[in-house]
């Protein structure tokens, strides 16, 4: 097809296309090398309760490249999702998110805190899912009970049965399970029905305009009484303001994450 179009359209040598070709090759030896190095490490972001008490924290991936300074997931798990390379990265990303549950549940101020763990859709099709999330549990002595998965939507609709499958493994053992971003997927509610889970996390593009726009506030509001009908807790992503927060807990949501209550920061700035 290239060739049909003349020579000098000869798609593959298209100069912009090939520096973006090899601008990603070099990062995808970047990512490589980063795993093989260490370079990847967790923020935390605490979720707290109506009262504002912390409950626990989700985990989030940086990358602390030594030359480009600490970058964000957005830069590298994609990339990472079509490598491969979520593996890898993942295990490291579940082990030290492990780690740092199990030295947590031996301080008495953070001992019952969970730790919300993100997992890309290649992470949790692997076969060995299982076996890797109940792994890093034993390597480090975490609480099962104090784990969450956080999993979307869109992740879960490949393989409904094998899904549920491993999700029944796990919860056997006390892991829970986190409906990340809901509201931006394409579940159907039947379907919602049938996965074995914990919690629904509203998507923050529904919480950033809940008090101005209409459809948003539906939206949200309608979240949280599907979440209560299916005996599910709800969190609000992306809180940012007292009058956010107001507004969901006066519509039943009682638990929150975002800036209004702290950016995710390295576990000892907590
Ligand atoms: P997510 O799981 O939905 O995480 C929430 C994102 O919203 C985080 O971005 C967090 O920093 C940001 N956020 C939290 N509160 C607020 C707020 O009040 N306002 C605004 N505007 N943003 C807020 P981050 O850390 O850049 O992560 C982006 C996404 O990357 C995550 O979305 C998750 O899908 C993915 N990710 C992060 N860590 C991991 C990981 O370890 N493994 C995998 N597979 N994915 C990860
Ligand atoms: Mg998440
Ligand atoms: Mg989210
Ligand atoms: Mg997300």
């Amino acid at each position: 097809q290239a060739k049909a179009q003349g020579r000098n359209t000869l798609c593959f040598f298209d100069p912009a296309m090939q520096a973006a070709a090899s601008a990603r090759s070099a990062l995808e030896g970047d990512i490589r090398l980063g795993i093989e190095r260490n370079e990847f490490l967790l923020h935390y972001q605490p979720v707290v309760n109506a009262a504002g008490h912390r409950m626990g924290v989700e985990a989030l991936v940086r990358w602390h490249h030594p030359q480009r300074g600490m970058v964000s997931p957005g830069e590298f798990i994609p990339l990472a999702e079509q490598t491969g390379l979520i593996l890898p990265l993942g295990q490291q990303v579940l082990r030290m998110a492990c780690t740092q549950l199990a030295q947590w549940s031996q301080q008495p101020d953070t001992c019952d805190w969970t730790v919300a763990v993100n997992v890309s859709a290649q992470e949790f099709r692997h076969p060995d899912f299982v076996k890797r999330v109940l792994d890093a549990l034993r390597e480090s002595g975490a609480n099962a009970h104090q784990l969450k998965i956080e999993l979307t939507e869109s992740l879960l609709l490949q393989d409904v049965e094998d899904g549920i499958a491993k999700m029944r493994a796990l919860r056997e053992q006390g892991v829970g399970f986190s409906l990340d971003d809901f509201g931006t997927g394409y579940s159907s509610l039947s379907y919602l029905k049938r996965l074995p889970l914990d919690q629904l996390k509203i998507d923050q593009s529904f919480v950033r305009d809940v008090l101005t726009d209409p459809n948003d506030a539906a939206i949200a509001c309608t979240i949280v009484t599907l979440a209560q009908s299916l005996g599910l807790d709800v969190v609000a992503e992306g809180v940012e303001t007292e009058g956010q927060r107001e507004f969901l807990l006066r519509n039943g949501c009682h638990q929150f994450q975002g800036y209004l209550f702290g950016r995710p920061v390295p576990a000892d700035q907590l």
